[in-house]
């Protein structure tokens, strides 16, 4: 595993999200979300391969910071840019369609990608049970967890691990909500 590259990647995304906070009640530092994906990618999905990691570090940084593909691109390559991308929604469309198109494009990621997609989801339905986003009701936790069961029903299943846990933290949150 290429330790420089994934160090490279933690220092990155650590600069681009330093004045952003997560939505949850304690409003803890915005990196700590991305080193969590790549942590579960890592240890709950048993995946070594740098690019992963490293664009699980990154995933953020296009849609949330002041980042273009071509300096990703430029400090990290076609691959881990192409993973970046893939996990990126396009901001300029409304929310709702967002969501949408989150589902539907679920079932076209590489399967890289969808590690990091499911990574992510992961991460934020564990959020909704442990550090939910503030003035968050019942019922839009019940949503978005709901909306995250069927984006990561439609990610192809390249590593069984990774969703099997998601699949049981989400029976969990919908209980705990
Ligand atoms: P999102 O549903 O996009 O918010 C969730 C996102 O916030 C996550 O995907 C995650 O981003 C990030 N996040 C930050 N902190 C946390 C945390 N502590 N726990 C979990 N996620 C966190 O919210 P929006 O405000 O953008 O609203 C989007 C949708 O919600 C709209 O489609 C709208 O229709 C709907 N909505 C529903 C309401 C309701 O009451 N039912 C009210 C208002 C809006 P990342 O994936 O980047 O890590
Ligand atoms: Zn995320």
């Amino acid at each position: 595993m290429s330790t420089e590259l994934i160090l490279k990647a933690a220092a990155f995304a650590a600069h681009k999200h330093k004045d952003q906070r997560r939505k949850g009640a304690e409003a803890s530092p915005y990196i700590n979300h991305p080193i969590g994906v790549a942590k579960v990618i890592a240890e709950i999905g048993g995946v070594d391969d740098a690019n992963v990691i490293a664009a699980a570090l990154l995933h953020d940084t296009l849609e949330d910071t002041q980042t273009s593909s071509a300096e990703l691109e430029q400090a990290f390559g076609s691959q881990v840019t192409a993973i970046v991308q893939a996990v990126t929604d396009d901001k300029t469309l409304a929310k709702h369609r967002r969501k949408e198109l989150q589902i539907e494009h679920a079932a076209h990621l590489s399967s890289e990608a969808a590690l990091v997609k499911i990574a992510d989801k992961i991460c934020n339905v564990g959020d909704m049970i442990d550090s939910p986003p503030k003035g968050w009701s019942i019922e839009r936790r019940t949503e978005y967890i709901e909306w995250a069961m069927r984006v990561v029903g439609n990610c192809a299943n390249a590593n069984p691990a990774l969703k099997a846990h998601f699949d049981a933290l989400a029976v969990m949150a919908l209980r705990s909500v």
